[in-house]
């Protein structure tokens, strides 16, 4: 069976970037692409904060960029979703469902996914039509618009209050009477002058599918049972993330949500020699293309380093 030099798991924007850095120091890189090709940018329309687009660009035109960036220094990619994972010997080996690949370095840059509600219309709406999980991504499109943020955690309180600079109104729809983001931040939200709170509330339906676009949120109060519909075009789901670390759980640190936690000094270096992580799967913090960007060119200069002072 064939040792590759280096594999990453990953098609986002952190995985496309080691791809390109690595690609380009001659590796040859691996990549496994799994079943969102292009990681969470695809689902957003117009990404108008990526350096060096002074006229936005589509996200999905932006992935297919990188993915071209890389092909042109001689990445490979495979459709493989990985299941587990043995890092205690060399090379490293990751199962598949149909193969085991072996590899004397890995990046892991699998992403994370937002939490959704689950409600009807949600999935429908989503990307581009109403529904979104990014106010930094989407919010500048509902410029005198009224919207609602779903969520009650610092992320929540954070969208909310980003989505106060364009909205008319923002509704921060939250299922209990008190947030669970830090006090400075619920603070913030809750005294803004643009943002209603509508407390013990529950998300029943996204409303519009059959126009396909969001014409309203339908909540019930949780307390009263009372239904009602919030005028909103656009909704924000912000429940939190799923970083997609799981098959790595066992061979490396994670914190208690999930995420991987880095070697102390460095955000992408596992204590496994020769693996590294990057972008949202090992941050919870910044989340962004450009951060996931900086992290898996990180992690492909360590892993080029790693590779030359074990000669490959
Ligand atoms: P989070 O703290 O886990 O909060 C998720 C929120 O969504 C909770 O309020 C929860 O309600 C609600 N929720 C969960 N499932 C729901 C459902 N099915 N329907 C309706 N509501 C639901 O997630 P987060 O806000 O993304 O934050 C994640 C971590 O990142 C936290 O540690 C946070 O402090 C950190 N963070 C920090 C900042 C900052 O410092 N500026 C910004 C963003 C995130 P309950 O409260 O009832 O459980």
């Amino acid at each position: 069976m064939p040792v590759e030099n280096l594999v990453i798991v990953g098609t986002g924007c952190a995985g496309l970037t080691a791809a390109i850095y690595s690609g380009r120091a001659n590796l040859s890189p691996l990549v496994l692409e799994g079943t969102q090709p292009g990681g969470q940018l695809t689902t957003t329309s117009e990404v108008e904060n990526f350096p060096g687009f002074p006229e936005g660009v589509d996200g999905f035109a932006l992935m297919e960029n990188l993915r071209k960036q890389a092909t042109k220094f001689g990445t490979r990619f495979e459709q493989a979703l990985v299941q587990s994972v043995d890092f205690s010997s060399m090379p490293r080996k990751l199962v598949c469902a149909d193969r085991t690949i072996l590899a004397k370095s890995v990046i892991i840059a699998t992403g994370a996914s937002p939490r959704m509600t689950g409600i009807p219309g949600e999935k429908e709406l989503y990307g581009g039509k109403g529904v979104t999980t990014c106010a930094t991504c989407d919010g500048a499109f509902y410029r005198k618009m009224e919207v609602a943020v779903i969520g009650g955690g610092d992320s929540a309180a954070e969208e909310a209050l980003f989505l106060t600079r364009f909205a008319s109104k923002v509704y921060l729809v939250h299922r209990r009477d008190a947030l669970r983001a830090s006090k400075i931040m619920a603070d913030r939200a809750t005294s803004h002058e643009k943002i209603q709170m509508v407390w013990d509330s529950a998300p029943v339906a996204v409303l519009g599918v059959e126009g396909g676009a969001v014409t309203g949120l339908q909540v019930k109060n949780l307390k009263t049972g009372v239904e009602s519909v919030l005028p909103v075009k656009g909704v924000f789901v912000a429940i939190g993330h799923v970083p997609n670390t799981e098959p790595f759980a066992q061979a490396l640190a994670i914190d208690d949500q999930g995420y991987f936690v880095a070697e102390p000094g460095s955000q992408i270096r596992t204590r496994v020699p020769g693996v590294y992580v990057a972008g949202d799967c090992a941050d919870h913090v910044f989340r962004q293309a450009i951060t996931a960007a900086g992290m898996g060119c990180q992690a492909a200069i360590e892993a080029e380093r790693w590779l030359a002072e074990h000669e490959h």
